[in-house]
């Protein structure tokens, strides 16, 4: 696949802002742009992913390509770049931006049908586009010293038989609708049930409810998250009882500790719950021992994958 890139190459100073590909271009990020026209965007007709980068290696990128790949497949999305493309341009996004700790995105967009042709999607051209952005966490520090606050929404997630929460997409009306209900309550973080009363997940994370030191996170309904797999696994290690299983809303309310977990910020406590207070509100033990042995077994190699930086010059 030809790959070229723009002639700003030359300063240093757009690209440390990120770097960003789109369909055979790489460009900083100012200047990364779709045509308003794209099926992406009319109709969020788009799957993605986001991997994270710390100290120079991405965190489980395998896992996260593949993901992505299962996810453009349930959309039936194909781009041109087979799975070894898209990791060499995600390497090289990074590498352009020079970022050691970073946010990486990588989007499959419908596109649009070309003149002449059916108006409809199977006749549309897709096509990848991917960023690096310095580190994002959804959590501010503030949030992660006192826990967040969460509520759980009357807006219902959208029902798994109409867009299956286990691929990545832009169906987000439930949840942004869900954070305005947390915002009116003075709350942080929304929490979304589906229509049998069951925990699903929040806006960009998974759930995870500790009772009596047992842990247990919805078994369905979700993103199958790759942070919520490594607190699995964690926890297997640990020798602290895990479950994946159904969670009713009684269990998150009367929980001795929430977490919520996501690529953009690890694992991050939680203190209250409709107003509840868990613990002496502030982040709890299990908590602790999670975030310390999931940012220790990081710092010491734990799926990670180095940065190409030579795929940068
Ligand atoms: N659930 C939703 C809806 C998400 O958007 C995300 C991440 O963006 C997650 C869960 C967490 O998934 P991961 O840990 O793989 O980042």
């Amino acid at each position: 696949m030809p790959v070229t890139e723009t002639s700003s190459t030359q300063t240093p100073t757009p690209w440390a802002a990120g770097a960003a590909y789109i369909d055979g271009r790489f460009m900083p990020i100012a200047e990364a742009a779709i045509p308003i026209t794209d099926w992406g965007y009319r109709r969020s007709d788009v799957t993605y992913d986001v991997v994270g980068v710390r100290d120079g290696a991405f965190f489980r990128l395998d896992d996260h390509v593949r993901r992505f790949r299962a996810s453009m497949e349930t959309f039936r999305l194909k781009p041109p770049e087979d799975d070894a493309a898209i990791k060499r341009v995600l390497h090289r996004c990074v590498a352009l931006a020079g970022l050691r700790d970073a946010y990486v995105a990588m989007d499959c967009l419908r596109g649009r049908p070309p003149a002449g042709q059916p108006y409809h999607p199977a006749f549309a051209r897709n096509y990848l586009a991917a960023f690096a952005l310095p580190w994002i966490s959804l959590v501010r520090p503030d949030v992660m010293e006192r826990g967040a606050h969460l509520v759980v929404a009357e807006t219902l997630r959208i029902p798994t038989r109409s867009v299956d929460p286990r691929a990545k997409n832009f169906h987000w009306a439930d949840l942004t609708r869900g954070q305005f209900e947390a915002r009116d309550r003075g709350a942080d973080f929304c929490v979304l049930l589906d229509e049998d009363g069951h925990v699903t997940e929040g806006p960009g994370f998974n759930l995870f409810v500790v009772a009596e030191g047992r842990l247990a996170t919805p078994d369905a309904g979700v993103l199958e998250g790759l942070t919520r797999q490594s607190v699995i696994e964690l926890a297997d290690e640990l020798g602290m009882p895990v479950a994946v299983r159904k969670v009713g809303v009684a269990e998150l309310r009367d929980a001795d500790e929430i977490l919520l977990v996501t690529t953009a910020g690890g694992i991050m406590p939680a203190s209250r719950i409709d107003g509840r207070i868990m613990g002496n509100d502030r982040p709890g033990p299990v908590f602790r021992r999670l975030h310390d042995a999931f940012w220790g077994k990081r710092a010491g190699g734990w799926h990670a994958t180095p940065v190409d930086y030579a795929a940068g010059e």
